[in-house]
């Protein structure tokens, strides 16, 4: 097991007070060793917390006095300090198998791991998952987690998992769900295997099984030029109409029997299908925003907003854990916010024309939201994914090459907004960072409003970044 190594100390904290210094490995707190950050956080909430550092090869140790609940102050080097457990699935659908060579390495880590899915919303398929795992959920009551159904009938889910482990899974499922810890669940439709009457019979065992989980996600399997994988295709037009269909028979149902809709299909469902996005109170607190799923209705209406605050949603695509950061793509996205200057931050050419890059989707949302809201004086482009190809067209997924290509056509006089979501802790997914692009460009949250306040100069929270800088 690795100890967890300390990567900051908050200046003025407790941490701080006590002679903890970055590089420090912590070996044990108040007499144990840890397993992740979740034991961290645990054993760093009383008012006296014992620590067994080591430093330059010795070992030491420190008594920090602080309130009881009042944060140590250290940020980590990793969340799980044991090993993360391993997917022992093969789906044929899998993004990661669907990767190019040459991105991070935390992008190859085919988690599925109870605690990453707590910590970060990771979705596990739960066929690692032990009773001593489920112990400790129940005891530390390590809730919401995320759980991939894809399907219910257990043949099929275990075709899709390859992995005759799938067809007995999701008894964990009902375990968890029994114990009142908060579960989302996702379907992953592929079509010709999962859509259809498969996934109306999904909708109708997890009606039968697990009313009791707090929502229910499908997407569209994502297919990159990678992959190489016959049975894996994008969806026609119908079977896209057809998707919507089964999910809006179902919400129905469920909204008659539970009063919540329960179910809810992916934003991409409904470009894809042309049809509009439901009002964003049909989304019930966008439970899977990060998911995809309610993102432009949220975005739409904190767009329009005069207050500018979102309905309900949480972080968007920047979910924040203290004391360590995330592993893999679900990372937490952008730049660190500037300090408001003057009570008001003003980016930096203000006043002057802007133009949006974003992906196939962010354009289809975001065109029509402009001229309606009067700024049809701002263009957008439309950035296409020719770094993973196939059916690839969110924005989160735009990579530096295809932004570096499109920026660089864009006339000199302009602002360009880049959304943050196409960074990952201030990279983009291929490496470089912001400052590496052939020119300046700011970095907007993922947010209506952020977007609004930045086109209104009023100072969008974020960096701008001069070309040849990298943003910290
Ligand atoms: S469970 Fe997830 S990580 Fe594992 S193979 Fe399937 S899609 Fe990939």
């Amino acid at each position: 097991m690795a100890f967890p190594q300390v990567e900051g100390v908050a200046p003025g904290s407790p941490a701080e007070a006590a002679g903890i210094e970055v590089g420090d490995e912590i070996r044990a707190m108040n007499g144990s060793s840890l397993r992740d950050v979740i034991e961290y956080r645990l054993a760093a909430d009383g008012a006296t917390v014992g620590l067994e550092l080591g430093r330059n090869g010795a070992t030491f140790e420190v008594v920090v006095a602080k309130h009881a609940g009042e944060p140590l102050g250290l940020s980590l080097s990793a969340a799980i300090f044991d090993r993360v457990t391993t997917c022992d699935n093969h789906c044929a659908f899998c993004f990661i198998r669907q990767l190019p060579r040459g991105l991070r390495r935390s992008l190859y880590v085919p988690d599925d791991d109870y605690r990453l899915s707590f910590l970060y919303g990771n979705f596990t398929t739960l066929t690692r998952l032990t009773e001593l795992d489920l112990e400790r959920i129940v005891a530390e009551r390590l809730s919401p987690l995320y759980v991939s159904i894809h399907a219910t009938d257990p043949a099929i889910r275990a075709g899709l998992l390859r992995n005759r482990r799938g067809a007995t899974s999701l008894r964990w499922l009902a375990r968890l769900l029994d114990h009142g810890i908060e579960v989302h669940g996702q379907v992953v439709v592929c079509p010709g295997v999962n859509d259809g009457a498969v996934l109306d019979d999904t909708m109708a065992g997890i009606a039968e099984r697990f009313p009791r989980l707090a929502s229910v996600g499908v997407v569209p399997v994502g297919v990159s030029r990678f992959s190489s994988e016959a049975t894996i295709r994008a969806h026609t037009a119908d079977e896209v109409a057809a998707v919507l269909d089964v999910v809006e028979a179902w919400q129905e149902r469920f909204h008659a029997a539970l009063r919540r809709r329960l179910v809810f299909a992916a934003d991409e469902y409904y470009l894809l299908a042309g049809r509009p996005f439901p009002e964003p109170a049909c989304y019930e607190g966008f439970p899977q925003q990060e998911n995809g799923i309610g993102m432009a209705a949220a975005f739409g209406a904190a767009f329009g907003a005069a207050a500018g605050r979102r309905p309900g949603a949480t972080g968007g695509l920047s979910r924040a854990v203290d004391g360590a950061p995330a592993l893999g793509y679900r990372a937490p996205r952008g730049a660190a916010p500037l300090k408001p200057s003057g009570g008001q931050l003003r980016p930096a050419g203000a006043g002057r024309p802007v133009t949006i890059l974003t992906g196939a989707y962010g354009h289809k949302v975001l065109r029509p939201l402009l001229d309606r809201a009067g700024f049809g004086d701002v263009a957008t482009v439309a950035v296409a994914n020719s770094y993973f190809g196939g059916n690839i067209a969110v924005t989160g997924l735009l990579t530096f090459a295809d932004l570096a290509r499109a920026v660089s056509v864009v006339p000199g006089d302009r602002r360009v907004l880049v959304p943050a979501v196409c960074l990952s802790n201030g990279r983009f997914l291929d490496g470089p960072a912001p400052g590496d692009l052939p020119r300046a460009v700011e970095i907007v949250p993922d947010d209506g409003a952020s977007l609004r306040r930045a086109l209104a100069g009023e100072g969008a929270g974020r960096a701008a970044v001069p070309a040849g800088r990298t943003a910290r």
